[in-house]
């Protein structure tokens, strides 16, 4: 494993980043006692390159670009398994959520084909209220610069009514609009 050099320079040039991450999250990070039962629990560690107790533990240790770079905050399911069984009442999960939006305003993206599904996704509910799964599909694809993954399963799906070709939009897509404008206004994302 990489040696990490320790400092207090690095704790307390961390230390806004990690309280601001603490308010986000609604999260001590302080008071994780480095169990591992968030990491045993979770679904997905066995893809990650630092697990869930791992990632708080670069925080304890105020390594916050470590943290950042990590591409278990992108790999997070978000199923809140962690949160679910840690007996110190932290959240793994919302410090996940968390992190990502921290390493997304720092531009620092390791897994660049989940964040262009997040946007591609976004997207489609920005334009029609709801994921339109024909032009997610089709976007991530011409995005990923794989225009014919997964084309073979297209006309088996159509059949089947899983997908369209044309979006259904719902009524209420101003609103949505005006959501996605709040999130924008309030510095949530570039997207
Ligand atoms: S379960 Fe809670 S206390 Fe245990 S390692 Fe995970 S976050 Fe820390
Ligand atoms: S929320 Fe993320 S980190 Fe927590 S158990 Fe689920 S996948 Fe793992």
């Amino acid at each position: 494993m990489e040696q990490i050099e320790l400092s207090s320079a690095t704790l307390s040039s961390a230390r806004e980043f990690i309280s601001r991450i603490e308010a986000q999250s609604e999260s001590n990070i302080k008071a994780c006692y480095q169990c591992g039962k968030c990491s045993a629990g979770c679904p997905v560690a066995f893809a990650m390159d630092y697990s869930p107790r791992q990632i708080i533990r670069l925080l304890q240790l105020g390594l916050k670009d470590e943290a950042l770079k990590a591409h278990s905050i992108w790999i997070c399911a978000q199923c809140a398994t962690c949160s679910t069984r840690c007996p110190r009442g932290v959240e793994p999960a919302r410090l996940m959520e968390a992190m990502r939006i921290e390493a997304r305003k720092s531009g620092i993206t390791p897994e660049k084909n989940i964040k262009i599904f997040d946007d591609a996704f976004l997207d489609s509910v920005e334009k029609n209220g709801r994921v339109h799964e024909f032009g997610l599909i089709l976007n991530f694809n011409l995005k990923t610069g794989q225009p014919f993954k997964d084309a073979g399963m297209g006309p088996a799906m159509m059949k089947r009514g899983k997908v369209s070709l044309f979006p259904h939009k719902i009524k209420g897509q101003t609103a949505i609009k005006r959501i996605f404008d709040r999130v924008r206004a309030q510095g949530g994302d570039q997207h």
